[in-house]
């Protein structure tokens, strides 16, 4: 994180998303916290609650008017979440191919 005022408002953001548990609800400190990719001002995190042990997949836009983030329950490791962001995407045809595959075979 940097010292200037950007830097700051997203470290509070991120204190505050990992203030308590959005799964289990309780004030607790997160087992392990990571950010997985920082893009301008906006930080893609993984938490795992180390009361719950459920995992919380955060993005952290910073657009400029202010703060916001969105996170979602995942049951991606930090390490598997890394490695998806960085795969390439499914197209349309890959899921024909896997409904032709999913036919034929049934
Ligand atoms: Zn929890």
């Amino acid at each position: 994180m940097t010292n200037d005022g950007k830097g700051n408002q997203l470290s509070k953001e991120i204190l505050h998303l990992v203030s308590y548990c959005p799964l289990c609800q309780a004030p607790a400190r997160p087992k392990k916290i990571r950010v997985l990719q920082t893009k301008d001002d906006n930080q893609l995190i993984h938490i795992d609650c180390s009361l719950c042990h459920s995992s919380i997949l955060a993005l952290v836009i910073n657009s400029g008017y202010g703060v916001t983030s969105v996170g979602l329950a995942t049951d991606l490791t930090d390490e598997e979440a890394m490695h998806f962001q960085n795969s390439p995407k499914i197209t349309t045809d890959d899921v024909i191919a896997i409904h032709d595959l999913l036919f034929n075979y049934l």
